[in-house]
């Protein structure tokens, strides 16, 4: 059966089309785009993380399953872990998203750039199917501001990010990553680009596609959530930000290599 089968003028995707999942999920972030939750900015900037992700072989990439097991470890050692929602996030991963916050006793914030009227209604919607509970920045109680910025990306729920320790953003703007780093938040971020200012500045970056990171993190968390905390800090005190950034920019280069030398293998 192929996917996307309306009658609105999208192509069908046939199965063994070889790049189907990655149109499957274009045409999700479309789709979703016609319903509010997604912005035509996002489609560009999933444009760009989709370009990354060949040069790691659309996989995820050994040093990047070890910053996951640390991104872990800092969310179940924090004392109030909140993650950002933004549109591609609720488009691409609705339910592990959703099952990640609980398997973490972690906060769910809606947070947006762009701001059109019926958005963070429809994003909610889709976070609701996928089972969430509760969810913040819907603008119930008077948001509040982070210091440093001046754009609305300052807007934060009191009750959220504002007073998180640990906030994990997957898909973030460098701005905004600063911004949260100078409000003394720890920072963890997934982003297929390790060159981007976001990947550069947080303190743990995973280089992945959320659509398989997500998955994984929660199958990780479910395994660490009964580990010792002692056992869980030496996670923490062994991940090294700088050295994990190399050691993906170095299999990338590894990977491209390979394909010069080996061709058939693309
Ligand atoms: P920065 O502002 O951090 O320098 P940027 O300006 O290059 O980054 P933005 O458009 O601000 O990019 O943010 C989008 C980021 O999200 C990009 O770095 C892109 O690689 C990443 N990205 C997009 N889609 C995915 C995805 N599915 N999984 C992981 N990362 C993604
Ligand atoms: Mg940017």
């Amino acid at each position: 059966m192929s996917k996307n089968n309306k009658n609105d003028g999208t192509p069908n995707i046939p199965n063994d089309h070889p790049r189907a999942e990655s149109l499957h999920y274009r045409h999700t972030l479309v789709d979703r785009m016609f319903e509010k939750v997604v912005t035509p900015s996002g489609l560009c900037a999933h444009g760009r993380g989709e370009a990354f992700d060949y040069l790691l072989g659309e996989q995820t990439i050994p040093p990047s399953e070890k910053a996951m097991e640390a991104a872990v470890a800092y969310l179940l050692l924090a004392k109030h872990p909140v993650f950002s929602i933004n549109g591609n996030v609720a488009a691409l991963v609705p339910e592990s998203i959703v099952e990640l916050a609980e398997v973490l006793e972690a906060d769910l914030e809606i947070n947006i750039f762009y701001q059109a009227p019926g958005r963070i209604e429809a994003i909610t919607s889709i976070l609701k199917k996928a089972g969430a509970k509760k969810i913040l920045g819907l603008g119930d109680i008077p948001p509040t501001s982070l210091s440093n910025i001046s754009s609305n990306r300052r807007i934060v729920d009191p009750r959220g990010i504002f007073s998180a320790d640990v906030v994990l953003v997957p898909l973030e703007d460098g701005d905004r990553t600063e911004v949260l780093i100078e409000n003394d938040k720890k920072v963890i971020a997934i982003d297929l680009n390790p060159l981007s200012r976001t990947a550069q500045k947080a303190n743990i970056t995973i280089v992945d596609n959320i659509i398989r990171c997500i998955p994984k993190m929660v199958k990780i968390a479910r395994r660490m959530k009964n580990l010792e905390s002692e056992k869980i800090k030496v996670i923490v005190n062994n991940f090294n930000q700088k050295k994990n950034l190399d050691d993906c920019l170095e299999y990338i280069i590894n990977f491209l290599q390979n394909l010069m030398e080996n061709p058939d293998s693309k």
